[in-house]
């Protein structure tokens, strides 16, 4: 049976992304994008804005892997992991808890705190969990977003539910063209259709209410609950299930199209966590002020969790007229201006920072 190690893996879908906004890594959500300062907090470490290409690089990691995934297992990401189908899934399992009193009542209040909690849990990448709670009807832009996404949720899975998988998911859609001859797929077995008791059991379980007996079809989101419903009354006959997933997993594009993307996370991670601890970056700003004297303009970005003193230092024999010791708090930047005052000929200056044994320089012009 199929259905204990779909529920398991639901309960862990639900249960990792409900609960990622409340790990704390350094002080910090374990994955968070903060709006105010447009940097995404991930794993105890923080990308910038200027970054983004990392993130860019993420997503397209993420949208060939599931290209990947969907080449050699088919649909199996709509049928097992899903939020839509964890969260439909789910509910029509703890509607049967309550017996078959009342079922639609019970399952409307159920999609009602559902999604409200999912809409928190979204907001919850955004902005810290004790903070979401402390402001939810206090701070009108989070009120607003909840409500919205509450609703939006809400209808969604009242009244859409599997429509959406048929006719608005733009991933099903992508499926036809991803899929081949060795897909794994949930085939219905026709050369025993005669011995088919056609009790119509594998229909009826159907959520998106096909009949697989008629062939593969684009809807079919691989949920394999025809597999198990036909296996209860099958299997008293001696007979395996007549429908059943069928495809070839083992075979060579496996390898390559695998070695591949794995070559390409192993890049994607290298490049992640080869990333300075501390970023140091110096303009100057226009024309000199007097002669002999340069402003410059410096923003020190902290990709760590931990404080830092660092010194702003120059080895020239150069006046640094401003602030020399800087404390660098955890994940921040900080921006500051610094004057540059030489009595002899110049023609460039070099910055340093150092401290918390870090040592970084730069060299820009002077005029
Ligand atoms: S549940 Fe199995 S035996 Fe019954 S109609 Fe479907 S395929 Fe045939
Ligand atoms: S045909 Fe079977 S696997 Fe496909 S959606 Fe229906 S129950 Fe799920």
């Amino acid at each position: 049976m199929w259905k204990p190690y779909r529920r398991a893996i639901e309960i862990l879908q639900a249960v990792t992304l409900t609960g990622l906004p409340f790990l704390v890594i350094k002080g910090q959500s374990a994955l968070r994008f903060d709006i105010p300062t447009l940097k995404l907090y991930v794993f105890g470490s923080v990308i910038w804005i200027r970054e983004f290409y990392l993130i860019l690089g993420v997503v397209l990691f993420f949208l060939l892997f599931i290209a990947f995934v969907t080449v050699i297992f088919g649909r199996i990401w709509c049928g097992w992991l899903c939020p839509q189908t964890v969260l439909l899934d789910l509910s029509k399992s703890i509607v049967k808890l309550f017996g078959r009193k009342n079922q639609k009542t019970i399952q409307s209040l159920l999609f009602i705190l559902l999604s409200a909690l999912v809409s928190i849990t979204m907001i919850w990448y955004f902005v810290p969990p004790a903070e979401t709670l402390k402001t939810l009807f206090v701070s009108s832009t989070i009120t607003s977003f909840f409500l919205v996404l509450w609703i939006a949720i809400y209808l969604e899975l009242s009244f859409l539910g599997r429509k959406f998988c048929t006719s608005i998911c733009p991933y099903a859609m992508l499926q036809n063209a991803l899929f081949d001859k060795d897909t794994l797929v949930i085939e219905y077995d026709v050369s025993r259709d005669d011995t088919c008791m056609k009790c119509d059991e594998c229909v009826r379980v159907c959520p998106v209410g096909i009949d697989i007996k008629n062939g593969l079809s684009s809807a079919c989101i691989a949920c394999a609950e025809c597999i198990d419903a036909c296996r209860v009354l099958s299997e008293q006959r001696g007979m395996p299930p007549f429908p059943n997933y069928k495809g070839l997993i083992v075979r060579p594009k496996t390898f390559w199209l695998g070695g591949a993307i794995a070559a390409a996370g192993v890049a994607l991670f290298l490049l992640l966590w080869s990333r300075p601890p501390v970023d140091f970056l110096v303009t100057r700003d226009n024309a000199p002020l007097l002669s002999g004297l340069n402003r410059y303009s410096y923003t020190i970005y902290n990709n760590g969790g931990n404080s830092l003193i660092l010194k702003l230092s120059s080895p020239e024999n150069v006046a640094l007229i401003g602030e020399h010791s800087l404390l660098l708090r955890p994940f921040s930047a900080l921006h500051g201006r610094i004057l540059v005052k030489s009595s002899g000929k110049l023609e460039r200056v070099h910055f340093r920072i150092s401290g918390g044994g870090i040592s970084i320089s730069r060299v820009i012009g002077f005029l």
